[in-house]
């Protein structure tokens, strides 16, 4: 009786641990897939059409897409698209991410701004590039969503802020670099203000239909600017839910 007892509690343990070692086996591929689905990405959607930064391609084969899109769309997080995210909103296309990324020239010592943390993927991918990333979601949920989420990943240079990402962050202006990923009609001022002296700004401006990413540049106290892609984002919108 004893002895069986005995050799019931040890196959329960050598079943446990069986189950433990296949379960972790699993969880090691899964990885190494996702690991060779971001390397694809980089080879056929950034390479191919000029993104050839290596900060910025080191960038997006480290960050995690998969952990920043929604439970349903994980096996599509490497695809050449944009997805779907909470609230309405969109995480965007990988190239377009690394497009932006790229026109910002940024520098490890750069502060940027990013208006429109949606889902956090494109402040993630600044983050491994810069020391510091200030980014604003004006919607709660998401905003708290991606604050948990880099908690999680470890990234501690990256300072979230609920609330209307037009007015900018004066707080810690001015910043080398700002990127807006929502689209207004027209440039907002307060954010132009807040660009430091040989700072850059990307920005999709226009309607609901057409838009166009416009580069800024500020140089000795002068912004040039010009537009340098046709883009659909969604649109950029106010705390009452106006589109700006
Ligand atoms: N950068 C995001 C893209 C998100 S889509 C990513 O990598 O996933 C754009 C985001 O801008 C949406 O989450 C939307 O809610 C947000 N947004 C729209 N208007 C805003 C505003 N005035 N201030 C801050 N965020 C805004």
């Amino acid at each position: 009786m004893k002895i069986n007892n005995k050799i019931i509690r040890f196959s329960g343990i050598l079943l446990s641990f069986i189950l433990l070692i296949l379960f972790a086996s699993v969880c090691v591929a899964q990885e190494d897939n996702f690991r060779g689905l971001r390397e694809q990405m980089v080879r056929t959607q950034l390479k191919t059409r000029g993104i050839d930064n290596e900060k910025v391609l080191d960038a997006f084969r480290n960050v995690e897409r998969h952990r920043f899109v929604l439970p349903r769309y994980v096996s599509m997080a490497y695809r050449d698209s944009p997805l779907p995210i909470e609230e309405g909103q969109t995480i965007s296309q990988p190239y377009i991410v690394a497009y932006m990324t790229q026109a910002l020239k940024l520098v490890k010592e750069d502060k940027v701004l990013e208006i429109g943390t949606g889902s956090g993927y494109q402040a993630a991918i600044l983050a491994e590039i810069v020391d510091s990333v200030y980014t604003i979601e004006i919607f709660e949920e998401l905003g708290k969503k991606a604050k948990t989420l880099f908690n999680e990943l470890g990234y501690d240079n990256i300072y979230t802020k609920i609330g209307d990402g037009y007015k900018g962050w004066p707080a810690h202006a001015p910043f080398d670099a700002i990127i807006v990923t929502a689209a207004p009609s027209n440039i907002p001022e307060s954010l132009k203000n807040q660009l430091a002296e040989g700072g850059r700004m990307i920005i999709p401006v226009g309607g609901d239909a057409v838009q166009e990413l416009v580069l800024l540049k500020n140089k000795n106290g002068k912004i040039k600017q010009q537009s340098v892609l046709p883009v659909r984002f969604v649109p950029m919108i106010s705390e009452e839910g106006e589109k700006y």
